[in-house]
């Protein structure tokens, strides 16, 4: 074994022998988060549930807690804390029920935590992940508008805490699988980008890739969340529906793999079979395929540098229908080009762009905004804030909550 290889292995938690690795799940009842809890169960001998954590849904909270009995639940709204506790103490549970942001950043930080899911949607999931990757954790890095939101700060602190953080979002996990190993993982060794002619960042183009222009603005939050590959969350089905999820992913990977926009092409790819690719200066193309099931970066990430059965199934190569690629519509999906300028640029607009489509979104799915204004709003609120140099996690809160306070008068104002 070569000497990168050994030092990937003893800085892997997972490395199993014997003792299980303890995982915090923040974000459990959603989408990811169920997807891992599926992946944890099917692996009782390698993994601990330590705790869980969730929003609003108490009710399923308590489900999960029941099935799982970790040390600790978070219930971030505390409406239904009351309830939740004295079901549980019904149950004989011995679960602890912590309330509110603070006990979301216990989790993510306690000593006895060896891995966090950081599956909590939006800038919601900065604090969290952040304080997960403080304490050096090996950290599932599902939450990509933490990223988008304080790169630069994210970055710094992998580094100097030696954090493992590896990627779920399915194609940056696929192209983390066609780099050359170790990248992420070890901060003094770089990813040689003189080898990498382009990162291919693939995306299916959603629900409306083929959708008449002329219909746009009369989507529906019902039609922008029926993904045909993809079963998400709202948010980012609707991000999906808008390319905003693959505006997001292009600054996701710039920071993830410290490269330019310039190296990434983005590449419509409809079947969703290709996750992503990465192509050599000698002009070989690395593809990662597989089923569009989270459940395989969620146990690629989670076993890593090892594998371990995910509960997917193979693809069916004679079923396949031929894989096609086109390059993306960018008059039909203008985010694209936002985010690309974006991108470019290394101040507070990212922060901006993340935080007025959030609002855009959630006035979108409680229809009081139509499709077509949701990057019309951020478009807007980039123009109308001037640009500064974030240096601390208070500066991007700041940033954060100017932003969201334009998109919200914009969207009043329509
Ligand atoms: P979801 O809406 O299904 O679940 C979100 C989770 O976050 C829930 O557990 C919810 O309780 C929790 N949450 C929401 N607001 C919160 C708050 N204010 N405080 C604490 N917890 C809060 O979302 P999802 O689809 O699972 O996505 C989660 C993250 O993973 C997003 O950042 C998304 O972009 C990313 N992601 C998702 C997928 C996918 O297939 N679903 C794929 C790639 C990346
Ligand atoms: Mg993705």
């Amino acid at each position: 074994m070569s000497q990168s290889n050994d030092k990937q292995v003893s800085k892997n938690p997972t490395a199993f022998a014997g003792k299980p690795a303890s995982v915090s799940v923040l974000g459990s009842t959603g989408s990811i988060g169920q997807s891992t809890l599926a992946v944890l169960a099917a692996h009782p001998e390698r993994y601990d549930l330590y705790a869980l954590s969730a929003n609003t849904r108490a009710d399923l909270l308590l489900e999960q807690c029941l099935k799982w009995q970790p040390t600790v639940a978070v219930l971030n709204d505390s409406t239904n804390a009351t309830w939740l506790a004295l079901e549980l103490k019904k149950a004989g549970s011995m679960t602890e029920l912590w309330v509110g942001e603070e006990g979301l950043d216990a989790i993510a930080s306690d000593q006895k935590v060896d891995i966090v899911m950081a599956a909590i949607v939006g800038s919601a999931g900065l604090q969290s992940t952040l304080a997960a990757v403080t304490a050096g954790k090996k950290v599932l890095l599902a939450n990509k508008e933490s990223l988008v939101m304080a790169g630069p700060l994210f970055m710094s602190a992998v580094k100097s805490s030696n954090a493992v953080l590896l990627p779920i979002d399915s194609e940056h996990n696929a192209i983390f699988q066609c780099l050359p190993q170790p990248s992420l993982s070890d901060s003094t060794e770089k990813i040689a980008f003189s080898e990498i002619k382009k990162i291919l960042l693939t995306g299916s183009g959603g629900p409306f890739r083929s959708l008449p222009l002329g219909e746009f603005s009369q989507v529906t939050p019902e039609q922008a969340c029926s993904h045909p590959n993809w079963s998400m969350g709202r948010k980012i089905s609707v991000d999906s529906a808008t390319m905003m999820n693959k505006g997001l992913e292009l600054i996701e990977a710039c920071y993830l793999f410290d490269c330019q926009p310039s190296l990434i092409e983005i590449l419509v790819h409809p079947q969703s079979i290709i996750h992503s690719m990465v192509e050599y200066v000698d002009g070989s193309v690395l593809a990662q395929l597989g089923q569009p099931d989270m459940r395989t970066p969620i146990a690629h990430a989670l076993a890593w540098p090892q594998r371990i059965r995910s509960g997917v199934q193979s693809l069916d190569w004679q079923q396949l229908s031929a894989l096609s690629f086109e390059s993306p519509d960018l008059q039909r999906f203008p985010s694209l080009a936002i985010a690309r300028q974006v991108a470019n640029d290394v101040t507070s607009a990212s922060i901006i762009f993340n935080a007025a489509n959030e609002v855009a979104v959630q006035s979108f799915l409680d229809n009081k905004l139509s499709f077509t204004r949701i990057i019309s709003v951020v478009e807007e609120s980039l123009s109308k804030i001037s640009s500064s140099e974030p240096s601390s996690l208070i500066d991007i809160k700041v940033i954060d909550e100017e932003a969201r306070r334009i998109a919200g008068s914009l969207i009043a104002c329509l």
